[in-house]
C-alpha cells in the first residue's frame, strides 16, 4: 500500500484534532482512527468515525437511563447472551464507518451487502489510479477440483510467472488505453478525450476503486460472519481480517461474543445433531445410514475435526 504524501498528510491532521465531547468514545479505537490498515498490495481499510461502544448495546438491552450502570462481567454476560440467542438491535445502536480500497472484483462481492451506505469514488468524475491487484505468489492457484467455488493446489515455475506477467500487462495495457483515450489536459492536442464515464469501461477487474462503508454493528457481524470465514475468497477475507482488528478495538466484549458464537461456532442441522447424540452414546455411525448425505457427513466430520 502506498499513500500519496497529500493522503499522509490529510491523515495526520485529522489524526492531530481532538475534540471534547460528551459522547462515548473508545481509546483504542481513537489510537487507529484515521489510520489506514494495509490490505492486499495496494489496498486499506480505514475507520473514519463511530458511534457506541460495548456499552451502548448493554444501555439499549436494558433501555436504562446511565451508563456502566452494572459491573463489566454483567455486562460482558448480557452481551454473550444477546450474541447467543440472535438478538440484533441492541447491536444496532453502535456505528462504524470506514474508508476502504478495494480491487474492483472484491467491491462486486461486497456491494451484495445491502445492509450499509455506501458511497463509491465517482470514475465519471475522477480518474481511477494506476493500481491493479496482482496476487501474492502463493495466493496464485489453479481452480480447485473438489469445490467449484475453491483453490487448488499452487501454481509454481514458468507457470505462475506466466500467470502475473499476464495479470500485469493486461492491466497495464488497459489503464494505458484509459489513459490514451482520456487525453487529459489536452496531451494530445489533436485529438479530443473520451469523457471518463465511457473510458473506464475497459479497465481490467483488479484495477482498484475506493468508497466510503457504513454499517451498524448488527449488520457487520453479519458481513464479517460471511466473510472473515474460511469459505470466503482469500482477497475478500483479508479485509474482514482488517476490519476484525478493528471491531476488537471497538467493542471487545461484543467482538469476543462474536467469535464465540458466530466466527468460531458451527451450526448443526437435526439430522447433524442426532448424529453426534448416537456417536456421543458410543454407538459407531458411518455415513450410508447416518442419515446424512455424503457432503453433510463431509461437512460434519470437518467441524468435528474427524476423518470423513
Ligand atoms: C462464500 C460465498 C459465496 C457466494 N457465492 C455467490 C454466488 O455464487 N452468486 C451470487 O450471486 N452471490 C453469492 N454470494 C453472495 C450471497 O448470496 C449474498 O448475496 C451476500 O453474502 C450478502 O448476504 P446478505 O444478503 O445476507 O447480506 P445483506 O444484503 O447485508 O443483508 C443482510 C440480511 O438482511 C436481510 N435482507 C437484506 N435485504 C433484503 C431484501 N431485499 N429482502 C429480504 N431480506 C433482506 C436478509 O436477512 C439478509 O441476510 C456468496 C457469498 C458468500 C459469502
Amino acid at each position: 500500500m502506498r499513500l500519496t504524501d497529500d493522503q499522509m498528510a490529510d491523515i495526520a491532521t485529522s489524526r492531530g484534532q481532538s475534540a471534547a465531547t460528551r459522547r462515548a468514545t473508545v481509546p483504542a479505537l481513537e489510537a487507529m482512527l484515521y489510520q489506514a490498515l494495509p490490505v492486499l498490495d495496494h489496498g486499506f481499510v480505514r475507520v473514519i468515525d463511530y458511534m457506541g461502544d460495548d456499552a451502548a448495546v448493554v444501555q439499549a438491552a436494558r433501555v436504562s437511563y446511565g451508563r456502566g450502570t452494572r459491573k463489566v462481567s454483567e455486562d460482558a454476560g448480557l452481551i454473550r447472551y444477546l450474541m447467543r440467542h440472535r438478538h440484533s438491535t441492541p447491536f444496532e445502536m453502535c456505528e462504524i464507518k470506514y474508508h476502504v480500497k478495494l480491487p474492483i472484483f472484491v467491491a462486486r462481492q461486497w456491494i451484495r451487502h445491502r445492509t450499509a451506505n455506501v458511497n463509491e469514488i465517482s470514475a465519471r468524475y475522477s480518474i481511477l489510479d494506476r493500481e491493479f491487484y496482482l496476487p501474492a505468489p502463493e495466493q496464485l492457484a489453479a481452480q480447485s477440483s473438489a469445490n467449484r467455488q475453491g483453490r487448488g493446489d499452487l501454481l509454481e515455475g514458468d507457470a505462475a510467472l506466466r500467470v502475473l506477467d499476464l495479470l500485469r500487462a493486461d492491466a497495464t495495457l488497459t489503464y494505458d488505453h484509459y489513459a490514451w483515450m482520456l487525453n487529459e489536459n489536452n496531451a494530445d492536442p489533436d485529438r479530443p478525450g473520451l469523457s471518463r464515464e465511457l473510458a473506464r469501461m475497459n479497465l481490467t477487474l483488479n484495477t482498484y476503486t475506493q468508497w466510503y462503508w457504513k454499517t451498524d454493528l448488527h449488520n457487520l457481524f453479519h458481513f464479517l460472519s460471511l466473510r472473515a470465514d474460511a469459505h470466503a475468497q482469500y482477497e475478500i477475507r483479508v479485509y474482514a481480517e482488517a476490519m476484525m482488528r478493528t471491531v476488537d478495538a471497538w467493542v471487545p466484549l461484543a467482538s469476543q461474543a462474536f467469535r464465540d458464537y458466530r466466527l468460531g461456532a458451527a451450526t448443526l442441522s437435526a439430522g447433524m445433531l442426532a448424529v453426534v447424540k448416537r456417536m456421543l452414546s458410543g454407538q459407531a455411525v458411518t455415513q450410508p445410514e447416518s442419515g446424512l448425505n455424503r457432503r453433510e457427513w463431509t461437512e460434519l466430520m470437518a467441524v468435528l475435526d474427524r476423518p470423513a
